[in-house]
């Protein structure tokens, strides 16, 4: 995953960013950085961990001028390390240039190879390094030029958002994976500040008004003349299948599902009310005799609603969250998840003792959360415990930036529902189906669902 940022024109340009990137902590929490633009040259500063930790006082004060551009990261390739930490910055032959990416590059590894045999030599092991190499042997000077010829060469799913000497620059790609979206503010001076942002609840922190998504295919430009939009397509690398043949937008339905913030519009449609309709689809297909219902915490909350709502179960909260614990899944091991649920989620006895308890998370990926979180209901004396998932059974790994692990250690890439059932020790299990995914998203199209149906929608190489 990852969160990007960009402000345009605003005279707290550090600030803002900082409390975009704050907003969006949840797509990110490995590193974060900020490059800002003043007098045509770059200020950055970067670091390991979270926002809030990174940016003091004392670096916002050392970040000036009316532009700049913010990441935080979620490593999907290259390892944690401070040299991977976006944005990245270059100094090109046009100037110097920052640059921050949302998703991954499918086709990196060839791509990487071809530059290093021309000599290029790379900092860290992110796929995003790919695309200033590619940049800086484009003949043209001019960026939005240069964008428009290198861009179609990128396969898979990036949300750029770049700062260059005397402009800012977004970018989704052709099938739109990630989200991007354009807004704008009143400055000081009472024109208009740009802002890009990964998720409207960023905008919504700093009051910035949403004015529409970055579409796919669009290089949106901002500089002192104002505004400019390109478009550009990806090169197929399959020359002989045609362009109706493959998907037009592949926009990701986990950002639905789980990814983005519930109070985000993401692909023009409330995340929150996606989330309940997926509960109420869930609800149908999946009914049980029981007394209540009872979300995961705070993943499998809107979810919970909709399906209380549908099957007239009351809704409690069965489980307390600590909210000052880090989400588990980030943690990189095994045994430090497996801790982490105790430390973060706390069953109510007087909730759940005596009683047949419908349990809604939005995903199950490997189990083991499951596992733990029945076995602590179980321990507050719950009568029954039927395990409810808000999404289609996780059988593929993503190639587009979200963390699922390698297709072995997703439990339903090898196991039917009964024996995850069993596994994770519940009296019963129901996922949602395919059909109620689509059908509570409002769309048979336009999305990629390749985590649950295996329909990868690019070449994968
Ligand atoms: P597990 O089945 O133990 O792998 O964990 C599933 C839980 O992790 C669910 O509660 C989800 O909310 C959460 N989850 C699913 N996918 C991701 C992801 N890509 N990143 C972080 N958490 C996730």
């Amino acid at each position: 995953m990852c969160a990007v940022f960009g402000v345009w024109n605003h005279e707290e340009a550090a600030r803002i960013t900082y409390l975009g990137l704050y907003a969006m902590q949840h797509r990110g929490q490995e590193s974060s950085g900020i490059v800002s633009l003043s007098e045509g040259r770059h200020f950055h500063h970067k670091g390991l961990g979270l926002v809030a930790d990174i940016f003091k006082e004392e670096q916002l004060k050392a970040l000036p001028g009316k532009a700049a551009v913010g990441h935080n990261r979620y490593s999907t390739t290259g390892q944690n390390l401070l040299a991977n930490a976006q944005p990245l910055t270059a100094e090109m032959m046009s100037g110097s240039l920052a640059l921050a990416h949302n998703g991954n590059l499918v086709n990196e590894r060839s791509l990487k190879v071809e530059l290093q045999k021309q000599g290029a030599i790379f900092h860290g092991t992110t796929d995003t390094e790919v695309l200033l190499h590619l940049l800086s042997r484009t003949p043209s000077q001019d960026l939005m030029q240069a964008l428009q010829q290198t861009l179609p060469k990128l396969q898979g799913a990036f949300s750029f958002v770049l700062l260059a000497h005397d402009r800012l620059v977004a970018v989704r790609d052709p099938l739109g994976f990630r989200p991007l979206i354009l807004g704008r503010k009143k400055n000081a001076e009472g024109s208009w500040a740009y802002v890009v942002a990964s998720e409207t609840c960023a905008l919504d922190l700093i009051e910035a008004e949403v004015v529409r998504e970055i579409a796919p295919g669009e290089i949106f430009c901002v500089d002192q003349s104002g505004e400019q939009s390109l478009t550009f397509k990806t090169i197929s690398s399959d020359s002989t299948s045609t362009s109706e043949a493959k998907p037009k937008l592949a926009r990701c339905i986990f950002e639905h599902v789980y990814f983005s913030r519930p109070d985000s519009i993401i692909f023009n449609k409330s995340v929150y009310e996606s989330r309940k309709n997926f509960g109420r689809w869930l609800a149908k297909e999946t009914a049980v005799d029981a007394d209540l219902v009872i979300p995961v915490p705070d993943s499998g909350v809107p979810a919970a609603i909709g399906y209380s709502q549908q099957s007239g179960l009351p809704f409690e909260f069965g489980i307390i969250r600590n909210h000052y614990v880090g989400r588990t899944f980030i943690q990189p091991q095994q045994s430090i998840r497996s801790f982490g649920v105790k430390i973060k989620l706390n069953p109510q006895v007087a909730v759940l003792k005596g009683k047949r308890v419908v349990v809604v998370d939005d995903s199950l990926v490997r189990g083991t959360t499951s596992q733990k979180i029945i076995g602590l209901i179980r321990q507050a004396g719950a009568k029954e415990v039927h395990m409810r998932i808000a999404s289609p059974p996780t059988t593929g790994p993503c190639f587009y930036g979200v963390d699922t692990p390698q297709k072995n250690l997703l439990i339903a890439s090898h196991s039917s529902v009964q024996e995850i059932s069993k596994f994770i020790g519940a009296d019963s299990l129901g996922y949602l189906s395919m059909q109620g995914l689509t059908e509570a998203i409002d769309s048979s199209s336009g999305y990629c669902a390749a985590c649950f149906d295996g329909k990868y929608p690019t070449p994968l190489s």
